[in-house]
């Protein structure tokens, strides 16, 4: 394969001229293909429908300690949901305490109680003349999109294979006390399935930050989330490393079944020291009795065990797996060589994250979508939707079938092809 860039001009043109016939045959066809959220697809959300038989009519809804799961009552969620997840967040299950249907959810709540109320004594962030977010990018669009909304300025901070760059991350926090917090997704990472290493991990939870209030948002999203049984990533357990660098109160675990059972129908939960837990429940008593404990208890009595969720996991895997293998196998076959886009292979987590030629990438989307493939919007991984670079693009191969997928990755890649064409041409 010849790199784009040491083709002639003449060589690009009657290059451009063959992908634009394919790709005007492609367009005629009037797809509608979908690679931009990161859903699961129906035959994923199959492998939980037992779920729907395990609490009936004639189910004994009353909790392993007693609580009727039917009535008021249990604000920190029912003890074998705690025990459950707290398995799944590696964390004692006095940590943790369970919440609604949607991690987002406690994070936006988190983020909502600091600006009005502070935390653990400190001024609340909507007295201050200026509080700020670290982002590491690429990252997820709705973290970004809860600190945009609460005014909070955020800085960009670039992901590198090994986590978020750490010498800027320690600069920041531990020199501006206008830094708050930080939005991490430690484990295959959306959109590029980084994996935090041993020593990014010991360096956040080592950090000395300047402002008492720092706080980690640490949204394990993805714990359980491997393609592979043989090939995975391992990820330290965050509270026990900062409990043990002298920092218990500096993070918040986040975590939810939403890509284990029902998205939108899971259960969330927050890990975090005694002292931010007591906090916690103190507010949260004012704004619940109490969240939904039948949908705690339907889904211990599905899972059993943390071993149930990894079990349901390898069936995912094996949903997911050759999704995310026929997607990189076509980006190796059409564009390995040609120097004008990288990719990441990730072993877990939901996405791809694609880079193009530096200035291609919103060109890229709306290339795809006059083929009638949808794209996550370009720019959507950055604060404020820009992306100094305009070259990532989020790639979810979840929730097309197969076959779609397929054809969406041809479109995508002959896209990809004749912007860069454009691009090297001038
Ligand atoms: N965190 C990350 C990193 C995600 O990618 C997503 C969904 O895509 C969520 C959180 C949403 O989780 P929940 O459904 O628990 O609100």
């Amino acid at each position: 394969m010849t790199a784009y860039k040491d083709l002639s001009r003449d060589e690009l043109l009657e290059l451009k001229s063959g992908l634009e016939a394919r790709f005007t045959e492609i367009k005629a066809k009037g797809l509608k293909l979908d690679m931009s959220r990161g859903k699961p697809s129906a035959e994923q959300l199959n492998l939980s429908m037992e779920m729907m038989d395990v609490l009936n009519s004639g189910a004994n809804l009353t909790c392993e300690d007693g609580v009727d799961c039917r009535n008021y009552g249990g604000l920190d969620g029912i003890a074998e949901a705690k025990q459950l997840l707290a398995d799944m967040m590696e964390v004692p299950k006095d940590n943790v305490i369970i919440f609604g249907n949607s991690s987002l959810n406690v994070m936006y709540d988190t983020v909502a109680r600091a600006m009005t109320h502070g935390v653990l004594g400190s001024t609340p962030w909507c007295k201050l003349d200026k509080v700020k977010f670290l982002c590491p990018v690429p990252g997820y669009d709705r973290h970004f999109g809860i600190t945009e909304h609460f005014g909070i300025e955020m800085i960009n901070i670039p992901m590198t294979p090994t986590g978020p760059d750490m010498d800027l991350v320690e600069k920041y926090v531990n020199e501006d006390p206008a830094v708050k917090g930080i939005w991490c997704v430690p484990k295959y990472s959306n959109p590029q399935g980084i994996t935090y290493s041993d020593e990014t991990v010991f360096r956040f939870a080592n950090l000395k930050p300047a402002a008492e209030d720092f706080r980690i948002y640490w949204d394990n999203a993805y714990c359980v989330h491997h393609l592979y049984e043989d090939k995975q990533d391992y990820l330290i357990e965050i509270l026990t490393e900062c409990k043990k660098a002298g920092n218990p109160d500096m993070v918040y675990k986040f975590s939810s079944t939403s890509k284990i059972s029902f998205p939108g129908s899971g259960i969330a939960a927050l890990a975090a020291s005694d002292a931010n837990l007591k906090e916690i429940r103190s507010m949260m008593q004012v704004q619940t009795i109490g969240h939904d404990k039948v949908n705690q208890l339907r889904h211990v009595r599905f899972f059993k065990d943390v071993h149930g969720i990894v079990e349901h996991m390898k069936k995912h895997a094996d949903i997911l797996r050759p999704k995310f293998e026929a997607v990189i196998d076509i980006f190796e076959k059409e564009l390995g060589g040609l120097e004008i886009g990288s990719w990441t292979k990730p072993l877990g987590g939901y996405f791809i994250s694609f880079d193009s030629m530096d200035g291609c990438a919103k060109a890229i989307v709306a290339k795809a979508k006059e083929a009638g493939v949808v794209l996550t919007g370009a720019g959507a991984t950055f604060p404020y939707g820009k992306d100094p670079h305009d070259s990532n693009i989020r790639i979810a191969p979840s929730y097309p079938t197969p076959e779609e997928l397929s054809l969406a990755t041809d479109i995508f890649v002959l896209s990809v092809k004749l912007v860069s064409i454009d691009k090297l041409l001038g």
